[in-house]
């Protein structure tokens, strides 16, 4: 490295290296905090730009003699990405895990101890080895040990979603190497999980950066459930036709089946869980990845570490534990700042689900499931909410903000209805049922009774007589199936596994039958609801990203893709990790002529420009 100019100011080598202009949100102060020596911890949205908070000082501390920055991080399986990234952009780095050949592991030692790294990624349960604190022993001797990344803090936290008990240990690095500066980063803004890691990890000292949670280019929807996979697939074909998505649903089994079922509809879908073994999730991650148009089908098993900028939409469905997993989950759509979607459809079944895998859960206690209870609530009052979801989301996360024009809400505001007196019927009939019979009834056979529907079932146990009989005809079923779904939330009535997921009372639904509460809700127009969204919300995400360029442009972006694809294969990286899409789009715009042409496009950095500068004029100029 030159020594003899004045070294690059962190601005500086955000424009050299990364292409980019300017910093994002708080990401300047952290990147000067760090650059100093001091000690941070980032709480930042999926996708808000965590990397370059740690990698530019790592970069600035690296110029200034200070040696390696050691990123700990769980995600072994991106590791090989995350380093082939940093080297597409110059930057010397390289990753220590257990996939790696005993002399792949000493060639790297020696590359350290010559101080010809920048970046070094490990698990954290290679940090622990004998071998690599005598490493990190020597290389601190030498005034070689930099700066400690820790990448998803919140694993070190038995309260935040992912507990990795190796980094509890992580504390250790800080009682060894006192005067090593530290960032810890994590996207999980939960109070409770942020105190536990601040007291795990011994940041008590460390300053704080908090960022807005606003995630602006992710438009927000929640429908309500009729036939799930019917739904997903219109809302797939009519707005994010051959784009990247995730669909995330609840168990193994569903994830198979609906991944089958896109697949019968002629999409690029896969599956996967943690059922499946290592290699293939490993292989299939991997196309996800590489490939374009992808829709990966998942459980929460997928998507910790997803840095792939591009995924377009985000559908839920079937609806998450809590408003935590729910933002985490949404937020891996759109992270390269273009118009994404986070879809969920919601139904009284997943309420149901969610109730009951609280309620019979053997190894928590009480109170953990009263907290469980609370944040399921929260969800239920979000998908039921008739404000903007924003506001409400980032309310939950402690934000105040107005109405965003980029949601459901916002964009087709929702009538409400007092339910009130629908909820009285609903829980007198659900009453008056288990009094005249003695046993309990499911919520299709209260449904039927209510509107007066004189099946064969109601005829035979004489439900017909009941004085509830046929008093809510007026109502569709939607809308009772809407009232119930809050019954239930608001721990009125218990729907009850061990008897057929039959209904009964529970206490506090006397609130309402001596009309104390009142009950609100949203207006749940039958059936024509999705479609009339379709159409007003027309403009999808990729309408927007695509809308604005002419016939010319398009067809270089359409021989840009190519190339990049083909650069990508042979370095075995993702296309995006070459460049983002919105690189190209930028140099398809501007019809480059010149290498000046190229400069100053957000994403091209000088080493790329050197790379591929001509390349990428010639792919232009090419006439087809
Ligand atoms: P996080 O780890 O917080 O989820 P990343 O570090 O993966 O987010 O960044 C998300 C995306 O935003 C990446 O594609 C990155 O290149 C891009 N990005 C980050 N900071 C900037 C910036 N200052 N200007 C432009 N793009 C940025
Ligand atoms: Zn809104």
């Amino acid at each position: 490295m030159p020594t003899t100019a004045t070294p690059p100011t962190p601005l500086d080598i955000l424009g050299q290296v990364f292409g980019y202009s300017d910093f994002r949100g708080p990401q300047q102060a952290i990147v000067e905090h760090v650059v100093q020596g001091g000690d941070a911890l980032v709480l930042m949205p999926t996708g808000g730009g965590k990397s370059l908070c740690y990698q530019i000082p790592a970069i600035a501390r690296q110029n200034a003699g200070h040696g390696v920055t050691v990123v700990i991080s769980p995600l072994i399986a991106l590791m090989h990405d995350q380093v082939g990234a940093l080297h597409e952009a110059g930057v010397s780095a390289a990753f220590l895990n257990s996939t790696q050949t005993q002399e792949e592991s000493s060639a790297l030692e020696k590359q350290l101890l010559r101080n010809e790294l920048t970046l070094l990624y490990a698990a954290p349960e290679r940090i622990n080895t004998p071998r690599m604190k005598g490493l990190l022993g020597s290389l601190h001797e030498r005034g070689q040990l930099s700066l400690f990344a820790l990448d998803e803090a919140h694993c070190v936290s038995q309260w935040g979603h992912d507990f990795r008990p190796e980094y509890r240990s992580l504390s250790l690095l800080h009682e060894t190497f006192p005067d090593v500066p530290r960032i810890a980063l994590t996207a999980t803004a939960d109070a409770l999980t942020r105190q536990d890691m601040i007291e795990r990890l011994k940041l008590e000292d460390a300053r704080e950066f908090v960022s807005s949670f606003d995630r602006p280019n992710i438009r927000y929807t929640i429908v309500e459930k009729t036939n799930a996979t019917h739904q997903l697939l219109r809302f797939i074909e009519s707005e994010h036709a051959g784009e990247a998505g995730i669909v995330y649903c609840q168990s193994r089994k569903r994830v198979e089946e609906v991944a089958g079922l896109l697949e019968d509809a002629g999409l690029k879908a896969m599956a996967y869980h943690a059922g499946l073994d290592s290699s293939l999730r490993q292989q299939r991650q991997d196309r996800f990845l590489r490939e374009e148009g992808m829709v990966m089908v998942a459980t929460i098993a997928f998507g910790m570490g997803i840095d792939k900028p591009d995924v377009r939409f985000v559908a839920h469905l079937d609806m998450p534990k809590n408003i935590e997993g729910y933002y985490q989950e949404t937020g891996r759509a759109g992270r390269d700042g273009l118009p994404a979607n986070a879809w969920m459809a919601y139904g009284l079944q997943d309420v149901v689900n969610q109730r009951r895998m609280i309620d019979t859960s053997e190894a928590a206690s009480e109170e953990f499931k009263q907290v469980m209870r609370g944040k399921l609530d929260a969800l239920l009052s979000l998908a039921e909410d008739t404000r903007c979801r924003r506001v409400a989301l980032l309310h939950y996360f402690g934000e105040d903000s107005l109405p965003c024009g980029n949601c459901d809400n916002c964009l087709n505001p929702p009538k409400v209805w007092d339910a009130t007196e629908a909820a009285r019927k609903m829980l007198s009939c659900i009453y008056r049922v288990q009094q005249a019979s003695g046993i309990s009834f499911g919520a299709g056979h209260l449904m039927d009774i209510l509107r007066g529907k004189a099946t064969e079932k109601v005829l035979q146990h004489g439900h017909d007589k009941l004085s509830t009989f046929g008093i809510g005809a007026d109502l569709a079923e939607v809308q009772w199936r809407g009232v119930l779904r809050q019954l239930i939330a608001k721990g009125m009535v218990r729907v009850d596994p061990d008897a057929f997921n039959t209904l009964q009372l529970l206490p506090d639904a006397r609130q309402v039958l001596k009309g104390e509460v009142s009950v609100m809700l949203r207006e749940q127009a039958a059936g024509a609801s999705a479609d009339r969204r379709k159409k007003t919300t027309k403009t999808s995400a990729k309408g927007l990203a695509e809308a604005s360029l002419n016939a010319g442009a398009l067809e270089r972006l359409a021989r840009l893709k190519a190339w990049r694809a083909e650069v990508a294969r042979e370095h075995n990286l993702p296309a995006f990790v070459i460049f983002h899409d919105a690189t190209l789009r930028a140099i398809a715009e501007r019809a480059p002529q010149s290498r000046a042409d190229l400069e100053g496009i957000s994403g091209m950095g000088a080493k790329k420009l050197e790379a591929y500068g001509q390349e990428v004029l010639r792919v232009c100029r090419t006439e087809s």
